[in-house]
Order: structure tokens, then sequence, then C-alpha cells
């Protein structure tokens, strides 16, 4: 009968299982003998299919954005488009990381902590130096790879920039390059249609993602860092429902939560599987199908969201910074927490969609203004449940610039959603 429910009902009770079991499982007095066997049987389904999104990724951002770009007609629309992407992503990242430096503000997470309490942790911890001067040629370097090299390292960055030139390369070549293009829809397509497959198993693998990462989180730790870890998830929450929501509406016309249904599936993946990247298979199917964003424009905007705006990650260093800033009883003066700010949405910007990438970037945070680094190892044990809900607020916010762009060339789009 399970099998006869629609998949987005499947994904849910997929997930409820997954919450439910990781708890009883690992927070239980559930017997190892029996814990452990079935922890196994969730960790391999969760793998399966996190491996499965890992695998379709790269042929999807290569086929789908070269596409993208291949198929857009040059008109000042065009233009029009990059910029409204451009300043979209710029304000909505500014917006979330003054969000963060406000709510630290207020609430003073890690003010009165004692940090004695992370000693252990933090004298174990051993940091690479990722200063904004040696993370500029890095970031260079990541940007213009061998493609091959890069498709084979999952460096999506470069595979993003090596499809935009293949796209207006063709574009530029127009009627010689045809049977390219040709082959580079039909290649998308028959990729779409595997991921459509690979969503079948969305529910199974979703179910195990969450039953491991509840059965093996620390809840000692959770409880000492409750407060903050409140603030954070309040605050990430207020950003991705109602600020980037309020957004949508005044600037396309759609209603929340016709967005929101559309776009469940995508916002349950990335949860559960804290990867921007990886949930790119998902939210491009969700964007062209409920939302009815133009494949060419979903399948540019969504790759570079991606990996470029991510409001969640912005929001959460400059809070994490202040956070480590109390818990150290340094005083940030407005203009260190600028810096913050502007740091945090660099590293962002660098920070790749897979889990916990916040965590590397966050070291440049922390140098900008003197904090010391080694309390990223404080942050890293208790990260992963943190970085479920900013993952789905990072995804949320290229749905929202799909529909915005689509809403340029389209100014009657909003009309023709029905979910
Ligand atoms: N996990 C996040 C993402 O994939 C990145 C981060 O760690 O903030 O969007």
């Amino acid at each position: 009968m399970i099998l006869r429910w629609t998949l987005n009902t499947q994904i849910l009770l997929g997930a409820a299982i997954g919450i439910a079991a990781g708890y009883i499982l690992g927070h239980t007095s559930c017997p190892p003998t029996v814990a452990s066997p079935l922890l196994f049987i969730f960790g391999l389904f969760g793998k399966i299919f996190i491996s499965l999104l890992k695998m379709i990724v790269v042929p999807l951002v290569f086929t789908s954005l070269t596409a993208g770009i291949a198929n857009l007609q040059l008109t000042p629309q065009t233009h029009r488009m990059w910029w409204t992407l451009f300043l979209f992503f710029l304000f909505t990242t500014t917006v979330a990381a003054a969000t963060g430096l406000l709510a630290a503000n207020i609430f003073k997470p890690g003010a009165g902590l004692d940090i004695h309490v992370f000693k252990d942790s933090m004298s174990a911890y051993t940091w690479r130096p990722l200063s904004l001067d040696g993370f500029g040629p890095e970031f260079v370097q990541a940007l213009f790879a061998n493609p091959v090299t890069a498709m084979a390292q999952n460096n999506i960055l470069a595979v993003i920039v090596f499809a935009m030139l293949t796209g207006i390369a063709i574009f530029a070549l127009n009627k010689r390059a045809q049977t390219v293009l040709t082959f580079i829809n039909e290649l998308s397509e028959i990729i779409m249609t595997m991921v459509g497959w690979i969503m079948r198993l969305a529910p199974l693998g979703i179910m195990g993602l969450l039953a491991e990462l509840v059965a093996h989180q620390d809840l000692h730790l959770l409880n000492v860092l409750n407060t903050y870890i409140a603030v954070v998830m309040g605050t990430t929450f207020l950003h991705g429902f109602v600020t980037l929501p309020a957004i949508l509406w005044l600037t396309t016309g759609i209603r929340p939560w016709v967005f929101f249904r559309a776009v469940k599936d995508a916002l349950i993946t990335a949860f559960a599987t804290s990867s921007s990247s990886a949930t790119l298979p998902v939210g491009l199917r969700c964007v062209t199908q409920n939302l009815k964003v133009d494949k060419n424009i979903a399948g540019f905007v969504l790759p570079i969201g991606a990996t470029l705006n991510m409001d969640g990650t912005a929001l959460y260093e400059a809070m994490a910074a202040l956070f480590v800033a109390n818990l150290c009883g340094i005083h940030l003066s407005l203009a260190q927490q600028i810096i913050v700010g502007l740091t945090a949405m660099v590293a962002a910007v660098g920070a790749p969609g897979i889990p916990s990438a916040g965590m590397v970037t966050m070291m440049m945070v922390l140098q900008a203004v003197g904090l010391p680094v080694e309390a990223v190892a404080i942050l890293i044990p208790i990260d992963r449940p943190l970085d479920t809900l900013r993952t789905v607020v990072n995804v949320e916010g290229d749905y929202i610039a799909a529909c915005l762009i689509q809403k340029t060339v389209d100014p009657r789009h909003n009309s023709k959603i029905v979910v």
C-alpha cells in the first residue's frame, strides 16, 4: 500500500521513521545486538542514496548548465537576468549575515559559558591557517582546473566554470555547433530521467541518513550548548521561513505555502544530506516540474546557486564567530563585527556544497578578527545537526532566485504554478 502513496508522502514518512528510529537505537536502552545491525542497515540505505546523488551531480551540473546557457536567447533580457541574479545573491546573503550578527548581539550566545569545558577538544585540535590572502589564490585555483580532474574530484566550482565557457562557445558558434547542442540537450534529458529513478529511493535513503545522524549525535554536548543551538536554529528558521518567503512573495507574487509545497522534497533532501550539491538533482526536478521554471533557467541558476549562494552558511558563520568571541570573553567592536559579516559572506561563497564545508571556511572568519581558530573544535561536534537547517536555507535561496529570474522573462509566471 505504501508504494501507492505519492513520493512526497513516502519521503515525509521516511524522514519521520528515520528520526524516531535513530533516537530509539542510539539514545535508549535498546540492546546493542539489536541496535548495531539495524543501524548498519540504515547506514547502508543512506550511503546508497547519497552515493547515487553524488554519482549524478557532476554530469548533471555539466549538462544542465551548458544546455541552459547555450539555449538562452541573447536578448536585452539576458543581460538583465545576470544582473538580477547577482544582485539577488548579494542582497540575500548580506541580509543573512546581518541577521546573524544582530541575533548574536541580542541573545549573546556563549556569554557566561565556561570555556574550560572545551579545553581538551581545543588542545587536541590541529588547524591549518586559512587567511583571506591564502584563500584568494586557492579559490582562483579551484575555479580554473583541468575539467577532467575537476570532474573526477567533484570540484563543482571548476565544473561550473568549464560548463559556462562551453555553453557560451556553443552559443557563439550558433549553427556550426548544432550537433553538439542537440547532443548536450539529449544528454541532459537522459540524466534527468536517471534522477527520476534515483528519487524513487529517496524515502529509504532519507530514512537511513536521518536515523544515522540522530543515533550518533552526542546529546550531552547538545545540552551544554543548547542556548547557542536554539539561537542558531531560531535565526536560521527566521531567515528561511519569514525573510526569504517574504522576498519571494514581494518580488514574484508566488505565495510562500505554494512555494514550500512545490519544493518540499528538495528541502527534505537538503535537510537529510546537508549538501547543496547532492540536493541539486532533486531541486532541479522540483523547480522545473512543480514551480514551472524553464529548464534552461533552472539549469543555469541552480548549479551556480548551489556553490555560490549560501544564506544559511553566511548567517551561521557570522553568528558562530560572535559566539566564539563571547565564549572567550572578547568584545568585538562594530568595525570588527562588520569585518566578521563581510568575511562570513566571502566564506559562504567559497564553501562548497558539501556537509560541514562551512567549518573549513569558518577559520577564515575567526582569523579575520583575531579570534582563536582552535575554537572550531567546539563547533565541529555539533555542526552536523546545525548543518541540516542551514543547508535547507542555502538551497531555498536558489529556488527563489530561479523563480525571480523566470519572472523577469515571463511576468505571468506565478499564475502558472498549480501545486
Ligand atoms: N552543508 C552546506 C551546504 O551544502 C555548506 C555548509 O557547510 O555550510 O550547503
